[in-house]
């Protein structure tokens, strides 16, 4: 890679905050239904200026549909969004000024090679980029030595590259990318973190979604949790996993009863069921005195209960494995 074009590209990419100190992307109770339903549910988001922000959640959670009405692609039933303190619902080209993104998977021409591709988004969007910018995004995203091949032959993790140059080209101050992590392999995966670290240094602020908690742990400074089209966290990772505090595993004689049980009782946060356990934290330590209390009165039997710190991982699942009413699943017997 060429470290000076990268630099230099960077250099030119804007400062993140707007002149009036509005926010990157604040988001208020946005909401969008289809036929009815919540496929989004009142979410609302913060994302500061020089964030690599990750926007985290299970298949079908509401991720794409929450980033396209982001981007003035689709709608919204109500809410506000303002991206730099504009409106990208009432002047779409006007608030989208300086952000860039990606939804779902890159579009390209894929019989044209990956420089032609840029040559032409660069002139769809009115920007003057010349050869010496075009070469600049490349180095940015290592694809220089393959520019002039068909994208037919780029590998998924190189079309998804290709995407992020289109995006340079822009020289966005907010970055929005949709599962970009998508199809790239391991060493792919870490070039994109590299890239994401750079580009924030440089004062962008990206948005990213992701189904992996893996994918953004490493990256992302501040995570929202999106479940069934509700936010169930904001704020740092670290924070998350401060607050949850151990957790309990708990076999008893009796699943089912015994998650109506906890189900019943104060303290018990963030219950789950794995195989045959339930899973949990507790507002604090003496109450698993209330919980063999509650079970014995309900003439269950502990076959075991165990205590274990929380990863993120089980967090993660915890706050994401709901069913739409917001109840913790629970398999049938
Ligand atoms: P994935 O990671 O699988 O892409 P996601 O978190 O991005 O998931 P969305 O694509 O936003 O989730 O979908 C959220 C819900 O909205 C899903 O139930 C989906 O079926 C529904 N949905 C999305 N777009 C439409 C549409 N155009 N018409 C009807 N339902 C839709």
């Amino acid at each position: 890679m060429s470290s000076s074009g990268r630099a230099s590209e960077l250099d030119r990419a804007g400062d993140a905050s707007s002149p009036g100190g509005s926010l990157p992307l604040e988001v208020r109770g946005l909401v969008k239904r289809y036929d009815g339903v919540a496929a989004v549910d009142g979410v609302d988001l913060e994302v500061r200026a020089g964030d690599i922000y990750g926007f985290l959640g299970p298949n079908g959670a509401g991720k794409t549909t929450t980033m396209r009405m982001l981007l003035g692609l689709v709608r919204p039933d109500s809410g506000s969004i303002r991206v730099f303190g504009r409106d990208p619902t009432e002047e779409p080209l006007g608030a989208l000024e300086g952000v860039a993104g990606i939804i779902e998977e890159p579009r390209q021409y894929l019989f044209m090679s990956g420089r032609r591709n840029l040559e032409l988004l660069a002139a769809f969007d009115r920007q003057a980029a010349g050869r010496k910018e075009i070469d600049e995004v490349l180095d940015l995203v290592e694809l220089r030595d393959r520019a002039d091949d068909v994208v037919s032959k780029y590998s998924q993790g190189m079309r998804q590259r290709l995407g992020i140059a289109s995006c340079l080209l822009r020289r966005p101050r907010l970055l929005m990318l949709d599962e970009p992590a998508n199809g790239v392999d391991p060493a792919g995966l870490r070039f994109l973190r590299d890239l994401l670290r750079q580009l924030a240094e440089r004062g962008v602020t990206i948005f990213l979604s992701s189904h992996l908690l893996a994918e953004v742990q490493e990256v992302c400074s501040r995570v929202a949790v999106i479940s069934a089209g509700r936010i169930v966290y904001e704020g740092s990772l670290a924070q998350l996993r401060a607050s949850a505090g151990p957790m309990y595993r708990l076999r008893t004689t009796d699943l089912r009863r015994a998650r109506d049980v906890c189900d019943q009782l104060d303290g018990i946060n963030r219950l789950t069921v794995e195989h045959d356990e339930l899973v949990f934290s507790l507002a604090t330590e003496d109450g698993t005195v209330a919980l063999t209390q509650a079970l014995a009165d309900a003439n269950l039997g502990i076959t075991s209960l165990a205590h274990e710190q929380a990863t993120l991982e089980g967090l993660f699942f915890s706050l994401t494995e709901q069913t739409p009413d917001h109840s913790p699943v629970i398999p049938a017997r």
